[in-house]
């Protein structure tokens, strides 16, 4: 039996294909209200939905951003929500030529017998959610998978309970118009080397390529999204040429050239070392059959949420610190970077929270 043939595959191929257009990439703006809560209370504002919404209209209306995205991932709330104006924010990022994504999984729980390893819940009734979503406009969708490093993590058990979580809500996906973003977020969290990364981060991806290929996931009609392979949060850090030398080497021994895009998280890197390191793979002269580029969120947003402050007379300012980040990201995805959106120390603070829960 071959892959996913059926009404939406076309459709799903070009999608996949655009999302992927060396240059753009994706402004990961899905966090759910718990989330987004802890986000605004950084800056003490309060966690309604004018507040909400504000945020996000400040994102999607930021002038000459849209020229460096390619696509927008939404929590369902922002999925129905309008501009002040009263314009879908569905139609804004259409009319910019960015395609809206949708975070469809419902969080993680606990697997029993493990160490606070989880798996990710959300399969119930997913093939109506995805179909109303693709009526409202959505036409790819996330589904974050959460592995950690330890000295016996990922068990196998994790490894495997998550590669077939994500194969099933991937052909669900498809079966349903959208696009399926599979993230097997390996956590940065400990003190382990940047090879024990990489063992890891490889025998992860082979697992998920196993299930998605066995579920007959159509392959050119999804995009992966990884965690970069890098040391622990807390041992000593190493240079971007090398973070890309082993996370270019992880993927080409592990996704298939099927896959026509590789949109990294940022993981709770700074803002500049998540495009330095983007730029150091885009720069790195070896064989990669697929386009590396961006879905950050803490990477995107961090200095717009502390320039914006929640106050109206900062939207400008913030508007422009959010193009300044997407420019970054879309030089790095050519491997064009050149280090100007780092000036001064803006956006090099670290991102990372411990267990941090999406
Ligand atoms: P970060 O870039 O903040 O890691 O988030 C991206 C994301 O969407 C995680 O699911």
């Amino acid at each position: 039996m071959s892959a996913y043939t059926g009404k939406y595959a076309e459709e799903l191929i070009a999608t996949a294909k655009y999302v992927a257009t060396p240059g753009k990439g994706i402004l990961a703006a899905d966090e759910s209200t718990g989330t987004i809560g802890k986000r605004l209370a950084s800056i003490k504002v309060e966690n309604v939905e004018s507040n909400r919404q504000a945020l996000r209209e400040l994102l999607f209306t930021a002038p000459d951003v849209s020229q460096y995205l390619s696509g927008v991932i939404l929590f369902e709330e922002t999925l129905y929500q309008k501009t002040l104006e009263g314009k879908p924010f569905v139609e804004v990022l259409q009319e910019g030529g960015v395609v809206p994504g949708i975070k469809v999984d419902k969080g993680t729980v606990d697997l029993a017998g493990t160490n606070g390893e989880t798996t990710t819940q959300g399969h119930d009734g997913l093939a109506q959610r995805c179909q109303q979503y693709y009526k409202a406009g959505a036409r790819f969708a996330k589904w974050r998978a959460v592995l950690k490093i330890g000295v016996i993590e990922p068990s196998e058990l994790a490894i495997q309970q998550n590669a077939q979580g994500l194969a099933r809500y991937a052909i669900i996906c498809q079966e349903n118009g959208l696009v399926p973003i599979v993230e097997p977020e390996i956590l940065v969290d400990g003190s382990h080397s940047i090879e024990k990364c990489a063992d890891i981060t490889e025998r992860v991806l082979a697992a998920c390529y196993k299930a998605l290929n066995d579920q007959k996931v159509l392959l050119e009609g999804t995009l992966l999204k990884p965690n970069m392979v890098t040391p622990g949060s807390e041992a000593p850090k190493v240079s971007p040429e090398e973070i890309a030398k082993f996370t270019v080497r992880a993927l080409q021994r592990t996704v298939p050239p099927a896959v026509p895009g590789i949109v990294f998280l940022s993981g709770g890197q700074s803002e500049e070392e998540a495009t330095l390191n983007l730029n150091a793979m885009n720069a790195l002269n070896t064989i990669k059959p697929w386009t590396l580029s961006f879905s950050f969120g803490r990477a995107l947003q961090a200095t717009v949420l502390k320039t914006w402050a929640g106050k109206k007379e900062n939207v400008e300012a913030a508007q422009k610190a959010l193009y300044v980040r997407a420019k970054a990201n879309s030089e790095a995805t050519l491997g064009k970077y050149g280090g100007s959106a780092g000036a001064a120390g803006v956006g090099t603070e670290s991102l990372h929270v411990k267990d941090y829960k999406y």
